[in-house]
């Protein structure tokens, strides 16, 4: 039998921000319940620390340098107009999953291209219903060079400067209606929250109720959105044929202030374990064992070769995937351990550091050549820099970095790699949308004017 998939991807939520990995402060019962009933990874990796290259990479199970997601004509996400995005080449999990008969939705943020052969529907998705990429791309306070902010169905903008503080309900409702509609066949939904990335526009009932201000406020409207999804699958008598699973796409930018990556160091857009390492929940009634915990090394683009195994789609053979098939860790087969040697931390198309095992080795940030070796095993914070007690560690965790740079490449050392496809590209590129000064707009102009 081919069991439902949801998986829902959030924007910015850090390690230490839902009840269940330790926050005291936001309210998530439906998460932390979910986690009771199914399985919580402690050790799972995003492929990059911002938006597109993670979210690239997770729908396709590479890399993000290894399928040209490394950076974008020198910016490092996707901002509205650029001529690039994810390779038609590619074949996304929502491809493999369609192929062998999922009626395949996305709701919400996207952020793989905004060009008409990169949208959701051209990559494998029957039907998309969200905002294509970061809420804080549309006009708001201040010098802003973006056009009005799209909500697309499909392939049309059927609004522009959408009402954020309602923008999940609406993706809630259209996600409920998915489900309902197609109960009697498979279904992959991809659920893609704007939140919590900023500007914070939760609904108002949200903000009264948090003791974490507008970023709590925020995850409890995430944890709401995924307790209508499990009331809707009950109803629907789909609870036990249904596989959820729940992550963010990199970690939270305000550490400190409102969000948190818990005991690990720095924030989103870092290589420190802040940055990358992110909540992951499974739950599937009968076939993941309640209320485990899975120490093993995970990565998003694992999703990949599993999601397509369990159900029954095949993974392309002309061409390398990244992501390995971890049915016997999620299923909690005894004595199953993490298929991963290693695992590469980019920023941009630089390496900038490796994990195997335990060990942690630092090479690089930003411009900087660093050399810091850390044993995440004591000390998951990267507090104790241990590089100099362990110098066959280092000399092994280097030849890895060497032999990836020839795979995959390394900007910074100067080496292309072997192994690498392009973005897609085209000529004359057009954003979604134009200003349009007599145009009725709901909100003209968004009041908040940070960026994240
Ligand atoms: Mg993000």
């Amino acid at each position: 039998m081919q069991p439902n998939i949801i998986l829902i991807n959030c924007d910015d939520l850090g390690y230490g921000d839902l009840g269940c990995y330790g926050s005291t402060i936001n309210k998530t019962p439906a998460l932390d319940k979910m986690a009771a009933e199914g399985l919580r990874f402690t050790d799972f990796y995003m492929a990059s620390p911002v938006c597109s290259p993670s979210r690239g990479a997770m729908l396709t199970g590479c890399y993000p340098p290894r399928i040209g997601f490394g950076a974008f004509d020198g910016r490092w996400v996707l901002f509205p107009g650029q001529p690039l995005g994810l390779n038609p080449d590619e074949i996304t999990i929502a491809r493999l999953l369609k192929n062998a008969g999922y009626a395949t939705k996305i709701v919400g943020k996207w952020h793989c291209g905004d060009q008409k052969k990169f949208l959701p529907t051209r990559h494998g998705f029957d039907s998309y219903y969200g905002i294509p990429y970061s809420n804080d791309m549309g006009i708001q306070k201040e010098d802003d060079p973006n056009p009005p902010l799209p909500l697309l169905r499909d392939e049309e903008v059927i609004q522009a400067q959408p009402d954020q503080r309602g923008i999940t309900e609406r993706y809630v409702e259209e996600s409920v209606r998915f489900l309902r509609e197609t109960k009697d066949r498979p279904f992959f939904l991809y659920f893609a929250h704007m939140h919590v990335h900023l500007p914070h526009y939760p609904p108002e009932r949200f903000v009264r109720e948090s003791e974490n201000g507008v970023y709590g406020a925020g995850v409890a409207c995430i944890d709401w959105a995924a307790d209508v999804l499990f009331h809707e699958l009950k109803s629907l008598g789909l609870d036990d044929d249904t596989l959820v699973i729940f992550t963010s796409d990199n970690g939270s930018r305000v550490h400190g202030e409102g969000g948190s990556n818990g005991p690990l160091r720095a924030t989103k857009g870092t290589t420190w374990e802040g940055g990358q390492r992110v909540p992951c929940i499974m739950r599937w009634p009968g076939k993941i064992p309640a209320g485990q915990t899975c120490s093993e090394l995970t990565l998003s683009m694992d999703f990949y070769p599993t999601l397509a195994a369990i159900g029954g789609a095949e993974v392309p053979t002309d061409r390398i995937i990244d992501g390995k098939d971890i049915r016997s860790l999620i299923h909690g087969e005894e004595g199953a351990t993490t298929p991963h040697d290693s695992f590469f931390y980019y920023k941009r198309n630089a390496i900038e550091a490796v994990r195997s095992g335990h060990w942690k080795l630092h090479i690089r940030k930003d411009d900087q050549e660093i050399g810091e070796l850390y044993n995440l095993e004591t000390d998951i914070g990267e507090t104790s820099n241990v590089f100099d007690q362990h110098p066959e560690i280092v000399r092994d965790l280097m030849a890895k970095i060497d032999a990836c740079r020839q795979d995959i490449g390394d900007d910074a050392a100067g080496i292309e790699g072997k192994n690498i496809r392009p973005a897609g590209r085209v000529e004359n590129p057009e954003t979604l949308t134009h200003l349009d000064p007599d145009h009725p707009y709901m909100i003209a102009m968004y009041d908040l004017k940070e960026r994240g």
